[in-house]
């Protein structure tokens, strides 16, 4: 029995997150037993070169010499405690001060950083209230599992089965690039805690708002007393170091971080100013806590990979100067063979959209991608040796690990694919 055939019968679908299941790309995954810079390897060993990237946290490839050395001494200090340790004081000095923020609290996973988030601006403005947009992601708690109705701001409905009505009665959803319908939504309710966005939308694929949406949303909402909250998951350390906020020349009041910050291990963090982190328990009342939060391995994992990008700025410009060619190759390619294409990037974040789009700004405006052509694009490019996200409304994430001659080779790989398509 094969292993998709074994893992199914014991994981739910065979996998430990959905989008791992290929479904989206009309196939059977592959199982992955190693990764090394640019490349990994399946369990019919196989060499693909890879452009998940664990979905974003390796900005330095697989196994980068940078941490893979090192971990091996933290092991040996032993992984858990529970208890305070010095690496973790180190690591908050480090990252408030790459993040400009004043304080910062490390969790498990993206998930947990917004969910905290959310419970801190409610705290903070003592109302109820969220505003998120339609098509950005923000993990998996209740509240936030949610989509809009038919027409602007009347009944949402939850994403997922088992997430009750009235969890999500008070996440009211917007347009995303729209201030029109923010507007809209703080006339009609004068119970708004926080907005939470993607200030570069990673998870309907990349959709890059106007500057001035995201700039009128600052302004907006500091002066409707509403905590706007930047999740920086994907774009924290991945766009340029730190956090996003100065592309926009404003700052956010909260923060939520993860993927790149953890080296590869689980950790979520979520930052911003004092008067708003010091509700948190023990100093203030709003209860969040981990058993794992801030572990010694992972905290140490992900100041190296920090360290590194600090001191080698350069890494910012490597991987956008590749992205760029990239995206070049792929329109040359899209133009020569007449594909319905259309490729939208932020820096090292791009997307290839399949299908015809006015502009790229909104779910709106992407939602009709042509999900089947993209799954027989991404079939073509595996067969090719090159893995991309097993969906459309995902992201191409480069690493560090990636060269020219890689974007090279995956240019000549798309033209062959375009054109059997
Ligand atoms: C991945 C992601 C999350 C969730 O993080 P997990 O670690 O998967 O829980 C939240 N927000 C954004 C923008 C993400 O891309």
């Amino acid at each position: 029995m094969n292993l998709y055939e074994q893992a199914k019968k014991v994981i739910p679908g065979g996998v430990n997150s959905p989008v791992r299941a290929f479904k989206s790309v009309e196939m059977d995954p592959i199982f992955i037993t190693r990764g090394d810079g640019p490349y990994v390897y399946d369990t019919e060993g196989k060499k693909y070169i890879d452009f998940v990237n664990s979905w974003g946290p390796l900005i330095l490839g697989h196994n980068p010499k940078e941490t893979r050395k090192n971990i091996h001494n933290y092991i040996e200090e032993g992984i858990t405690f529970g208890l305070p340790t010095k690496i973790e004081v180190e690591m908050a000095q480090l990252f408030t001060e790459s993040t400009n923020t004043d304080m910062v609290r490390m969790v498990n996973s993206g998930t947990e950083a917004t969910m905290s988030a959310i419970r801190l601006a409610r705290a903070y403005t003592s109302k109820n209230k969220i505003i998120k947009f339609e098509g950005c992601y923000h993990g998996h708690s209740d509240a936030l599992l949610v989509k809009s109705g038919s027409g602007t701001l009347t009944f949402n409905s939850p994403t997922s089965l088992g997430v009750p009505l009235d969890v999500i009665k008070d996440t009211i959803v917007c347009e995303y690039n729209s201030i029109d319908s923010v507007k809209l939504a703080i006339d009609k309710f004068d119970d708004i805690s926080c907005v939470i966005i993607e200030p570069i939308a990673g998870n309907m694929g990349v959709v890059v708002p106007d500057k001035s949406f995201i700039k009128e949303l600052r302004e907006l909402t500091a002066k409707n007393n509403i905590i706007l909250i930047f999740d920086e998951v994907i774009t924290g350390f991945r766009t340029s170091f730190g956090s996003i906020a100065k592309d926009f020349d404003i700052e956010a009041d909260l923060y939520c971080f993860g993927k790149i910050i953890g080296g590869g291990l689980p950790v979520g963090a979520f930052a911003g100013k004092r008067e708003i982190m010091e509700l948190l328990s023990p100093v203030g009342n709003v209860y969040q806590a981990g058993t794992l939060s801030g572990n010694p391995l992972a905290m140490k994992m992900g100041r190296d990979v920090i360290l590194k990008l600090k001191e080698s700025p350069e890494i910012y410009e490597d991987i956008e100067k590749l992205a760029v060619r990239l995206e070049k190759g792929f329109l040359k390619n899209i133009e020569i063979t007449k594909t319905d294409a259309k490729i939208s990037r932020y820096k090292s974040m791009m997307s290839l959209f399949f299908g015809k789009f006015d502009q790229i700004k909104s779910y709106e405006d992407v939602k009709n991608a042509d999900t089947h052509m993209y799954a027989n694009y991404f079939k073509g490019m595996l067969e090719e040796g090159f893995i991309f996200a097993p969906a459309q409304f995902e992201a191409i994430f480069l690493s560090h690990a990636h060269n020219e001659d890689i974007i090279d080779k995956a240019i000549e790989a798309n033209l062959r694919v375009l054109k059997n398509l």
